[in-house]
C-alpha cells in the first residue's frame, strides 16, 4: 500500500470501504446524554451534565454556542422558542437550567453581571417597599441600595442578621425583602437563614433573598433553608477562571410566577448574559466541586497558619473553631469555603503595604473566587464605595486583609504569607 493511504478513515483509500464505515448521520435528538437522569444525580453529575441537551443537529458532546441576536420566524407567530437574544437565547437557557438545578431552584435568568444580578431581585419590589440587608454585604451591593434609597424611594434598613430580636424590631408591614449575604464580604460573618427566612415569612410578600456567591451551591444550598431568591456573581467560584464577568437570579422550588418575573424583569431592564459568556460559565461550572474541595482544603490550612502567626491578630475563616459562629457553619453549610480575611496585630499603612507589595503568589486585585489567589484590601478596594462610617459600623477596619484562596500549592502560599508577613 502507497505512503499516501496509511490513514484509512480517507475516501480514495482502497481499504475505505471495508474496513471503516462513514457514520450514518440521524439527527442527534437522543444520543448521547439521558437528561431526564440529571435531576435525581448527585451534584458532580449535575455539574457535569446540568442543562446539557442532546444536540439534534450533530450530537455535539458540548452545547453549541449560539451567538446570533435574533431567530427566524417562519411565520407571524411561529419560531424555535426564542426571538431575541436578550429575551432569550439557547446557550443562556443552557446555563440557566444548569443553575436552578444546582441550587435547587425552579428557574433561573443569568445577568451580565453580579451587580445586574441585585438590580433584577430589586426591581420585583413595588414602589415604596422596605428592604432589610446585611450591615457587611458587599460594598457594591451597598452601593446600589443606596442609589435605590436616594433615586427609587426603596426604604432600606442595614442590620446585624444575626440579631434576630432586632430584626423582628425591624420589620414593617411593608417590608418586601430581606437581603442575606452569608459568609458575608469580608468578614465571613454568617446569617442563619432558616432563622431569617421563618421570621421573614411571617410577614406577607416578604422575598427572602441570599446572595450564595461565597460558597456556591456545592458548600450552601439556601433554598433547602427556606430562601425565595439566590443571586450569584458567577463572575466568582461558578465560573471560576476570572475571564467572565456574570450574574444569576435563581427562584425557589416550585415558583413559576417568580421564574416569570426574574426572566421577564431582565429582559425588560437589559441586563441579559451574553450568550459567550454563558458558554464559559457552564464550562467553568463542570469543574466546581473539584475546584471548592481544592480551594477549602487550602483555604482551612492557611487560616490555621495566620491563626498561629504572631504578627497576626484577628482571622476570619468559619472553619475555624475559633469563629464565633463555627457551630452554624457546619450545620448551614456543607464546607467552609476558599475565602478568609484576617488583621494584622499592629496595623497601619506602612506594615499593610509592605505586606500587600511583598506577596508574589497572591495578586493584588479585586474579585474573587478563581483558580489564582488574590489579595484585596477591602477599606481602599471592594469596599471603598462604603462611607468609612458604614464601614465602621460593618466592623470592616482599615487594617483588614481579604485572601481568596486558589488553587497552588498550599505550600508555595503558605511561605509565599510567611515572607510577607516577616517585617524589616
Ligand atoms: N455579590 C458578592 C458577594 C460579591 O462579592 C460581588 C462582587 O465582588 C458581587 C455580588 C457583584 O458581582 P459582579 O462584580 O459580578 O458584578
Amino acid at each position: 500500500m502507497s505512503e499516501q493511504f496509511l490513514d484509512t478513515n480517507v475516501p480514495g483509500n482502497p481499504a475505505y470501504h471495508f474496513t471503516i464505515q462513514p457514520p450514518v448521520r440521524e439527527g442527534g435528538a437522543g444520543w448521547l446524554r439521558r437528561p431526564e437522569l440529571v435531576p435525581d444525580a448527585g451534584l458532580a453529575t449535575q455539574c457535569v451534565h446540568g442543562g446539557v441537551q442532546p444536540d439534534p443537529a450533530y450530537g455535539a458532546v458540548m452545547p453549541p454556542l449560539y451567538l446570533s441576536s435574533t431567530f427566524a420566524f417562519k411565520d407571524i407567530c411561529t419560531n424555535a422558542g426564542y426571538d431575541y437574544t436578550r429575551s432569550g437565547n439557547p446557550t443562556r437557557t443552557a446555563l440557566e437550567e444548569a443553575l436552578a438545578l444546582l441550587e435547587g431552584g425552579h428557574g433561573a435568568t443569568c445577568t451580565s453581571t453580579g451587580m445586574s444580578a441585585i438590580l433584577v431581585a430589586l426591581n420585583l419590589l413595588p414602589h415604596g417597599s422596605h428592604l432589610i440587608a446585611t450591615v457587611d454585604c458587599y460594598g457594591g451591593t451597598f452601593r446600589l441600595l443606596e442609589h435605590a434609597r436616594r433615586f427609587y424611594g426603596l426604604e432600606v434598613t442595614y442590620l446585624d442578621l444575626a440579631d434576630l430580636g432586632a430584626l423582628q424590631a425591624a420589620l414593617r408591614p411593608h417590608t418586601r425583602m430581606i437581603w442575606i449575604e452569608t459568609p458575608s464580604n469580608p468578614l465571613l460573618r454568617l446569617t442563619d437563614i432558616a432563622a431569617v427566612a421563618a421570621m421573614g415569612h411571617r410577614h406577607p410578600d416578604c422575598l427572602v433573598a441570599v446572595d450564595n456567591t461565597f460558597l456556591s451551591p456545592f458548600f450552601q444550598r439556601p433554598f433547602a433553608l427556606g430562601a425565595d431568591l439566590v443571586i450569584h456573581s458567577t463572575t466568582k467560584y461558578l465560573n471560576g477562571h476570572s475571564d467572565v464577568v456574570g450574574g444569576a437570579v435563581v427562584s425557589g422550588p416550585g415558583r413559576p410566577l417568580l421564574t416569570q418575573q426574574i426572566q421577564s424583569v431582565n429582559n425588560l431592564l437589559g441586563t441579559s448574559q451574553s450568550p459567550h459568556d454563558c458558554f464559559l460559565v457552564l464550562r467553568g461550572l463542570k469543574t466546581l466541586p473539584l475546584r471548592m474541595r481544592q480551594h477549602e482544603a487550602t483555604a482551612q490550612q492557611l487560616a490555621e497558619f495566620l491563626l498561629a502567626h504572631p504578627a497576626v491578630g484577628k482571622v476570619h475563616y468559619p472553619g475555624l473553631p475559633s469563629h464565633p459562629q463555627h457551630d452554624l457553619a457546619q450545620r448551614q453549610q456543607k464546607g467552609f469555603g476558599g475565602m478568609l480575611s484576617f488583621e494584622l496585630k499592629e496595623g497601619g499603612n506602612k506594615r499593610l503595604n509592605h505586606v500587600l507589595r511583598s506577596l508574589k503568589w497572591f495578586t493584588l486585585a479585586e474579585s474573587l473566587g478563581g483558580v489564582e489567589s488574590l489579595v484585596a484590601h477591602p477599606a481602599s478596594m471592594t469596599h471603598a464605595s462604603m462611607t468609612p462610617e458604614a464601614r465602621r459600623s460593618a466592623g470592616i477596619s482599615d487594617d483588614l486583609i481579604r485572601l481568596s484562596i486558589g488553587l497552588e500549592n498550599v505550600e508555595d502560599l503558605r511561605s509565599d504569607l510567611a515572607q510577607a508577613l516577616t517585617f524589616p
